[in-house]
């Protein structure tokens, strides 16, 4: 048999002869009863969807406004990036870097990695180039955090929000948007090498 076509247990290695789903079942070992593949309530397509949902909020985040603050008539309009711009001019390069890299750019690398990688149709077929996709998933999502900086936002929103007028602008809930979604679309598929399924 095509060893492509067949499904190996991650717990105790046994062989099963790939199946085909409906969305929200799952196949499970012979021999441990573990999951060896699962299919998402919502069909292979979900991650692609959310993904491709994120990619397409990402440019309204980040060039529309953020937030809006001011006091007595002087306003201040921040951008998604003018948080990390003050730490670097304040000195704090090594932090705003990784504002950027956690909060901008791994997010959307980890948006375009999984648009790119689509799940198989059927558990145990292979598609080419899915798995290093997968695994540079696997990578991003350790340091793709949006929705981190989302509650940060947030927190000081309530701690400043007595002493001057803070509010949000379009460009933070396309932010909140593109997180979600990219939350949605890491859900809605397995990111290991060996279960090319979808999981509900
Ligand atoms: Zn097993």
């Amino acid at each position: 048999m095509d060893p492509d076509s067949m499904l190996t247990c991650r717990l105790c290695g046994k062989q099963h002869r790939a199946v085909s789903l409906q969305p929200g079942e799952r196949a499970l070992c012979l021999r441990c009863g573990a999951v060896v593949a699962r299919l998402s309530l919502l069909g292979p397509r979900a991650t692609l969807v959310f993904a491709v949902t994120g990619l397409v909020l990402a440019p309204p985040a980040a060039l529309l406004t953020f937030v809006t603050a001011g006091k007595v008539g002087a306003v201040r309009l921040s951008l998604l990036f003018t948080g990390p711009a003050g730490l670097w001019d304040g000195g704090m390069r090594s932090l705003a870097i990784l504002v950027v890299l956690c909060g901008g750019l791994f997010p959307l690398a980890l948006l375009a990695t999984l648009a790119a990688a689509p799940a198989p149709r059927r558990p145990g077929l292979t598609v080419a180039g899915f798995e290093p996709l997968v695994r540079i998933a696997g990578f991003l999502e350790h340091w793709a955090i949006p929705e981190v900086q989302v509650l940060a936002v947030l927190v000081a929103y309530m701690k400043l929000g007595s002493v001057v007028n803070v509010s949000f602008g379009p460009g933070f809930w396309c932010y909140g948007a593109m997180a979600l979604s990219l939350l949605a679309a890491q859900h809605s598929l397995v990111l290991e090498p060996n279960g090319p399924s979808a999981a509900p």
